[in-house]
Formats: C-alpha cells, structure tokens, sequence
C-alpha cells in the first residue's frame, strides 16, 4: 500500500508543473509588459496610460477566470445516487450482469436519468469505482478518481476535471488569455519591429529621435511578442472548438461518443436551441456572462433534453403537462420544464426491467481521460 501511497503522491505533485509553468509565463509577460516595454521603452505618457489600463483590465480578467477554474472543485453526484447499503451488497455478491442491472434499475426508480449504455441503451450507468449510479453527463475522470457531473475533459494546464461546476470558467479563461496574448501581440508589434531596426550607433546622442537604442528591454519584447502570438494561435482553435461545444450544448466526450438514451444514440439529445444552449452554460442574465461567477444552469444532476417524442418515459411526463387535448405527437421538441421530471413510476420501471431482461447486455465501463489542450 505504501509505495501506491507515495506513488499517488508524486504524480499529484508534478501534476501541478503545467500550472507552474503557466505561471511563470504569466508572471514574466507582466514583468516584460509592464516595466520593460511601458516604463523603459515607451516615450509617449498618453500611451503608457492607455496601455497600462487595458493590460491591467484583460490581466485581471484572466487571472481570476483562471484561478476560479482551477480553485473550483468538480462536482460529484449526489447522495441519492449511491445504492443503499442492502442492495450494494448485493450488487457485490451478484455475479451475473443481468441481475445487477436489475438491482440497478430498483434503485434507479426515483432518479432522473435518461441516459444509458450497452447495446440498445437498456443498461443503467454504473460506476464501479466510486460505486455509484451515473447521473446524465457524468463520466468518471481517472485522473481525479472520481465521478464528475457533465464531465467535459481533464485539463492538465488547470490541473483539474473541467465539468459542470467549472466550465464558464474555463470558456472565460480562454476568452480572456486570448484577449490578453491579442492585445500584447498588436502593442507590442511596433517595438518588435523597431528592435530589428534599432541604433547600433554607440554614443546616444548620434541616435535618430524614432529609432529605439539597444538596451536590456529588446530581449524581452521580442520575446513577449512571440510568445504571445505562439498562445494566441493555439488558444484560438481550442476557444473555437468550445465555443462551438456550447452552441451545441455538448460536452468534449459527448463529441466524442454521443450519448445514448432509450430511443438510441443521439449527439444532438441535449440541444434545445442556440439561445438556450447558451443560457446553459451561461445563465439568463447577460450581464454576468463576462464575469467569472456561477451562473450555469441547472444541479448537474439532470439535463433538459431534445428528445421529448423520441423518449417514452420523458414524453409521458410532457403528455401531462400539456392540455388534455394535444396529443403526444403535437408535443414539440422542446425541452421538459428544465428536468424536474423523475425517471419512471414503479409500474414502468417493472416494463423496463422485463424488458431489460430480454434484451439485457453488461453494462459498459465507463472510465475516461481526455486531454485535449496544447497551448504550448
Ligand atoms: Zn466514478
Ligand atoms: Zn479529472
């Protein structure tokens, strides 16, 4: 046990050197911009000022988004998704799939749950490891060694789960450390190439007024502006592909392995709409969008889903909240009140489970690591 321990511990600790790395890099950019570039290069006062603020408005911005992504913990299922006592034992003692499923699908009956897995989507999500039934979105991370509620990748460079509790966060992160590497490049740019061209002459006063002299601030404004447009054009194609991700209300893995529900498998099933993929993420209220606060929609827990017609179960919750006149086919598809549905009455979780029976296949393993950054 002991070596696992300190084994465990080591890669906990260097796990922290992308953090690390990111950090010095920041802490540097601000060392270059700040003193090297607007306090020994710049003449002009006008234009200090000017970039001195806005510098400091996109730094603060990104430090924070930054610190919230990898301050904030991964959210993990509720309590009212572990199996009780009694019926984990015997989930542990059952060796056959079939009857597992079937202690699965007792305790499943009052979750909202609509995703699945196996062939034919008929196996409840289970996740041996932490022991728990696998809300909507949740996928166990390796990495953290634990279940995390729409989980959407394992970040080395925030060295944490990017999921539900953080992922605004993590979309404003990007946002703000393309502005900040955007508007160091496009300032710095002028003295870049003034550098090249600059005074070798070696007596100051010879030196035309316009031609910069050749002091210790050239090393790192060149510096500064290639590493900055190094972070720009690989953190573009990574806010890109997120921005994208959340139009269409789908997560890393979810683009990777579409989810599968009763109907079958279906990449689009929680999409309601741009307007409202967005608000997922975001919230309602446009003024805190910027910011790095929470405002995602939702527990995490349930998901609002697409496939209202498609879904027995969710239809027959939609059915009743429509007028008694419209039928089942004129429901549009559109999303059920934001989740507050429950999973199935006892009467059909006994269908599903018969019907589980027939058709039953081992539940799928489910254990996942994606990473997809590659900023540098
Ligand atoms: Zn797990
Ligand atoms: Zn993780």
């Amino acid at each position: 046990m002991a070596p696992t321990h300190v084994l465990r511990c080591c890669q906990r600790t260097l796990a922290w050197i992308p953090v690390i790395f990111i950090a010095a890099v920041v802490c540097w950019s601000y060392y270059a911009y700040v003193v090297e570039l607007c306090l020994y290069t710049i003449i002009s006062i006008g234009e200090k000022i000017v970039y001195m603020i806005f510098f400091h408005l996109f730094f603060i911005m990104f430090v924070w988004s930054y610190w919230k992504t990898i301050y904030i913990q991964p959210a993990n299922p509720s309590k009212e998704f572990c199996l009780p006592k009694v019926e984990k034992e015997r989930y542990e003692k059952e060796e056959r799939p079939e009857n597992q499923q079937e202690i699965l699908w007792r305790a499943a009956t009052s979750l909202p749950l609509y995703t699945r897995t196996g062939a034919g989507g008929v196996s409840i999500r289970y996740c041996d490891r932490c022991q728990v039934i696998k809300p909507d979105r949740c996928h166990h991370c390796s990495a953290c060694d634990m279940c995390v509620l729409k989980m959407d990748h394992h970040c080395p460079w925030v060295n944490n789960c990017v999921g539900f509790s953080n992922y605004k966060f993590f979309i404003l992160f990007l946002a703000y450390s393309l502005l900040y590497c955007l508007f160091i490049a496009a300032t710095v740019l002028q003295y870049f190439i003034k550098f090249w061209t600059l005074c070798r002459r070696k007596s100051v006063e010879n030196c035309p007024k316009n031609e910069l002299k050749d002091t210790h601030a050239k090393f790192h404004v060149l510096f500064l502006f290639f590493v900055a447009a190094m972070f720009c054009i690989s953190i573009l194609s990574l806010f890109s592909y997120h921005l994208w991700l959340v139009g269409k209300n789908r997560s890393t893995i979810e683009a990777f392995r579409a989810p599968v529900f009763r109907a079958g498998s279906d990449k689009n099933g929680f999409s309601l709409g741009f307007r409202k993929n967005i608000a997922q993420v975001f919230g309602d209220q446009k003024k805190f969008w910027l910011l790095p606060v929470c405002t995602s929609q939702g527990d995490g827990l349930t998901f609002p889903t697409r496939l209202v017609s498609a879904d027995v179960e969710q239809q027959a919750t939609v059915t009743l909240q429509q007028e008694p006149s419209k039928s089942a086919a004129e429901v549009p598809e559109s999303p059920v009140s934001e989740s507050q549905n429950r999973l199935l009455s006892s009467e059909q979780n006994a269908n599903n489970v018969a019907e589980h029976q027939e058709t039953n296949t081992p539940a799928e393993s489910e254990t996942i690591t994606i990473s997809i950054e590659s900023e540098s």
